[in-house]
């Protein structure tokens, strides 16, 4: 790069055309200092390095931004490059501008974190780099110093090269799509894709250059029609017309799998009219001369994108049958499309900016348009795209996400359950800091864990997070259980010593069992536990024992019987268990539990189809786990077959040869030649369903069997 220093004085002048009573001292200053700071520097390329900031500042002034975003363009690379302090720049400077290179060079920061990233956390760090940022115009100055540093990235190594270009693509054009920055998106993705694929790009490029040359005829006529349009309807407006930008149609090849001669849409006209009611009436007067291709009219007027992009679309076929796509839109929402959040930014002559603090000032410099102010402009962006979220890493560079407001308690559970219920402190950058240490954007969290430690009552309090405050509560009820236990046996003992009769009678006689099944528990512990909370009396657990001979036993409902003994729900109390009978989970499957209204604990396997749906209510919940594996289980088997005779017996034998019960039976035939049987078989466990499955698809005549939901093919379950 041999291009001649560019001048300051030329970038003064282009701000004072737009912005004439700009601080022109303030940006002076900046120069001279960042002049300075830079001394004796230079870029790989060779030349000196004021070069990039200039250029850098000349690209905000291009973007009609105010002076404090252009002097944050001269200065944005003295903290990390140069031997000025923060104290320093902002004692020359002030905290607000000194804020902004801080934030510049944080971004460096997350960048370095990031280099070893994998290629998923490229959404990660968009969100984070969004959440981080406290005023757009540090969003602006960073894509600037990027679009300046892929412009002169020839000179790096080609690893660098690549890395960059890649971040260029994943990261900060995305970026400026999503501020609706159409111009400057297209620059960044034409010169990432310029150096990711040199080949294809060079060669995309003549083509394209081609196809415009052959295509100017049309091109020129299709104008001149549009030209006329407007003069024969006295509408006021301009006609336009582009080639896309090449990665855009190089996306579109590689998606679609087509060759160039495919794409129609490669050339886009663009009619720039006064005001909104000419837009439709030109969309309409445009539709008379060539018929819309249908479904492909768009009124992003009515309906803006996200990213505040407005404009009619429709695509129509052209004079030679060919189709192409007309844009119509007024010239302030061509200038949105183009510039998006910067044409928000536009300096308002005579508002009188200085007197109001800056923040204010710059609030009301924006209130344009239907966006009321950009703070809203990016909040919603975030509330749109990103959830309000705080974006960590571990010590290791991983980024691991969490909600606002989230402590180091959340931080330490979400690392592991283990770590969670022994963490004794936090260092968060480097910094001793207390457990509930609310998280910050690009905190590097480390966990200090001690053996002798537990987790507290408080923790809930500052614990944030679902998967948090369970585990704690889980823990917590865990010691508590045992403490109820123990309240619970003595004043059952009490109660029983008051009726005159033993629990080791009572056990022994088996009616203790029968008393547990009417409360709905599994096991004498739990009984024992629920007296100790004080959820059961221990007079209605005995009352009903002792009753006179020949009163009817109380009427209650009864819970379902469990059957299921070994299922247990870890560190919860004392609850019934039952299989979902969506899936039928069986000894060897990964399980998972849900409490339901009223009924108990629903276990489900883990891939049944109902549990992603119950996962939307994670705080329903319990860990469960198989204890033995012994006893049968019921499990509903559906073969279909080609009607033949003896199937019944063939298909109970293929069972039977499997050492598995059936446990009933139903056969019905649709018509002459198919039928099916819907059996309950009983198996030990998920390998013994296996082997029982494929001797049933082994019977000659069987076409389909099927099973639970989560296995085979799917079978519409209960939800519960
Ligand atoms: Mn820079």
């Amino acid at each position: 790069m041999s291009e001649p220093l560019p001048r300051f004085e030329d970038i003064l002048e282009l701000v004072q055309a737009y912005h004439p009573d700009c601080d022109e001292v303030l940006l002076r200053r900046a120069y001279v200092f960042s002049a300075m700071a830079h001394k004796g520097q230079r870029r790989v390329s060779g030349e000196p390095y004021l070069v990039h900031p200039l250029e850098v500042a000349r690209l905000l002034a291009q973007m009609h931004l105010d002076e404090i975003a252009i002097a944050t363009g001269l200065l944005h690379d003295l903290l990390e490059d140069t031997w000025v302090s923060e104290e320093e720049l902002a004692a020359q400077f002030g905290e607000h501008i000194t804020s902004l290179v801080r934030a510049l060079t944080k971004i460096t920061t997350m960048e370095r974190s990031f280099a070893a990233r994998q290629a998923a956390q490229a959404e990660t760090f968009r969100r984070m780099l969004l959440a981080s940022i406290e005023d757009v115009r540090v969003i602006l100055v960073k894509l600037a110093d990027r679009a300046h540093n892929m412009e002169t990235i020839g000179v790096l190594a080609e690893p660098r090269r690549r890395r960059i270009a890649t971040e260029t693509l994943e990261i900060y054009a995305p970026i400026a799509h999503r501020l609706g920055m159409g111009a400057l998106k297209a620059r960044l993705e034409d010169l990432a894709f310029a150096q990711l694929h040199p080949g294809e790009y060079a060669r995309l490029k003549a083509q394209l250059e081609q196809r415009e040359k052959v295509a100017a005829p049309l091109i020129a006529e299709i104008r001149q029609v549009l030209t006329r349009l407007l003069e024969e309807h006295s509408i006021a407006g301009k006609v336009h017309w582009r080639v896309k930008h090449l990665y855009s149609i190089w996306s579109k090849l590689e998606r679609q799998g087509i060759g160039l001669d495919r794409v129609y849409d490669f050339l886009a006209f663009r009619v720039i009219v006064d005001n909104v009611p000419s837009c439709y009436a030109v969309l309409g007067l445009i539709h008379q001369i060539w018929r819309p291709v249908p479904g492909r009219i768009k009124d992003f007027i009515a309906m803006p994108k996200a990213n505040a992009y407005q404009s009619l679309h429709t695509s129509v076929i052209g004079p030679q049958g060919q189709p192409f796509e007309v844009q119509i839109r007024t010239q302030k929402m061509d200038e949105i499309a183009e510039r998006g959040i910067a044409a928000h930014w536009r300096y308002k002559e005579g508002h009188g900016a200085r007197q109001e603090s800056e923040r204010i000032a710059w609030l009301k410099s924006l209130v344009e348009g239907q966006l009321d102010n950009p703070r809203d402009f990016l909040n919603s962006l975030r509330l749109d795209l990103y959830p309000e979220e705080v974006y960590t890493f571990t010590p290791r560079g991983e980024v691991l996400a969490f909600p606002q407001g989230a402590t180091a308690i959340d931080f330490a559970f979400r690392v592991h359950t283990e770590v969670g219920n022994r963490c004794a402190g936090a260092r968060i950058n480097g910094r001793l800091v207390p457990l509930r240490t609310p998280l910050r954007n690009g905190d590097i969290v480390e966990i200090i864990t001690s053996p002798t430690q537990v987790p507290r009552r408080d923790w809930l309090e500052w614990a944030v997070t679902a998967k948090a405050k369970n585990k704690i509560r889980a823990w917590l009820n865990r010691q508590e259980k045992d403490q109820a236990v123990d309240a619970g046996r003595r004043l059952l003992e009490r109660e029983a010593r008051k009726l005159g009769v033993t629990l080791k009678r009572l056990r022994e006689e088996g009616s203790l069992q029968k008393v547990m099944t009417d409360h709905g528990v599994a096991k004498e512990e739990d009984l024992l536990a629920a007296i100790g909370y004080g959820r059961i009396a221990p007079r209605d657990v005995l009352a009903p024992l002792v009753r006179p001979v020949g009163e009817p036993p109380p009427s209650r409902p009864r819970p379902l019987p469990t059957g299921d003994a070994v299922i247990v729900v870890k560190g919860a109390r004392d609850f019934l268990v039952y299989r979902a009978q969506c899936c039928n989970p069986l000894p060897g499957d990964e399980i998972v539990g849900y409490i339901t209204r009223g009924k108990g604990v629903a276990v489900h396997a883990a891939n049944c189809p109902n549990v992603r749906r119950l996962l939307f209510a994670a705080e329903r919940e319990v860990e469960v786990a198989w204890e033995g594996e012994s006893g049968s289980y019921s499990v509903p088997v559906h073969v279909s077959f080609e009607d033949r005779t003896g199937m019944l017996a063939a298909i109970s034998k293929a069972v039977a040869d499997q050492g598995a019960n059936v446990r009933s039976c139903h056969l019905s035939t649709h018509d002459e030649s198919l039928g099916t049987i819907d059996l309950i078989i009983e198996v030990r466990g998920r390998d013994h369903l296996e082997r029982v499955l494929a001797s049933l698809r082994a019977v000659a005549g069987v076409t389909i069997v099927t099973t639970r939901v989560n296995q085979g093919e799917a079978r519409r379950g209960k939800a519960v």
